[in-house]
């Protein structure tokens, strides 16, 4: 089964056509990045697949179920976002812990799976520490966490790793290829970094003006870019 189907998805902001005939599967388990320039939609893409934004047209089916109507906290998704969006007066256990307690879910689960997500992501020490007395990649940590203890089926990250400094990022970029090994789950990841997406990619969709230009594995990308656009992007240099 796929976990996610976009057919010919469009959406438009007022008379701004700003995802134009999105067309993409990503499989159970696959790791797809999405790739292309500043402003070319690649957010707008995860809102509408997380269900924060309404396509305007077009069919989203995640893990089977056509799920346009269905609001996000039922799409089975969550989304890591690039500001981490940690809500500042609640504690690392707080922000974790959240949306399973609105869920009403049993008080020994929450536990157990802010307990494996801690461990997960060395976050122990810091669970009664505020975001405020947290560095830039605990703060990271502490989104993907958030994430984690939801146990969704998709994970949706808008370029988790941009506001951290390079060698920061690359630790968290193996962290994120670990987890991804370890949840046995869907991961769809947005940046505008080609290293992030050859190195972390099964799939690699390349975003451009709000158009898909070509899918595709990281070595089918770089041997055979369906053009220049592509080449410039991801390519050998010919
Ligand atoms: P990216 O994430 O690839 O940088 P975005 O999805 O943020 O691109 O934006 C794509 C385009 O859609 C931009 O031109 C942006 O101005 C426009 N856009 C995004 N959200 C809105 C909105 N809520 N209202 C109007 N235009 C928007
Ligand atoms: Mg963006």
């Amino acid at each position: 089964m796929t976990a996610l189907t976009l057919n010919n998805v469009n959406k438009s902001f007022g008379n701004v056509h700003v995802l134009k005939d999105i067309t993409l599967e990503v499989e159970e388990g696959e790791f797809v990045v999405f790739v292309g320039p500043s402003g070319c939609g690649k957010s707008t893409l995860l809102r509408v697949i997380a269900g924060l934004e309404d396509a305007s047209s077009g069919d989203i089916h995640i893990g089977g179920q056509q799920v346009n109507l269905v609001p996000p906290s039922k799409r089975g998704i969550a989304m890591v976002f690039q500001s981490y969006a940690l809500y500042p007066h609640l504690s690392v256990r707080g922000n974790m812990t959240l949306a399973l307690k609105q869920e009403k879910q049993p008080k020994s689960m929450i536990e157990e799976r802010v307990a494996t997500a801690s461990r997960m992501l060395n976050l122990e020490p810091y669970l009664d520490r505020y975001p405020s007395e947290l560095s830039g990649g605990q703060r990271q940590r502490v989104a993907i966490g958030r994430a984690i203890v939801r146990e969704p089926k998709l994970f949706l990250f808008d370029e988790p790793l941009s506001n951290l400094d390079a060698a920061l990022r690359m630790n968290t970029r193996i962290e994120i290829a670990n987890l991804h090994r370890a949840l046995d789950a869907s991961m769809i990841y947005v940046t505008h970094d080609q290293t992030e997406a050859m190195t972390l990619a099964d799939k690699i969709v390349v975003l451009r003006d709000g158009r898909v230009e070509q899918i595709g594995s990281p070595m089918e990308l770089y041997n055979n870019p369906a053009n220049q656009f592509v080449a410039g992007f991801l390519g050998s240099p010919s």
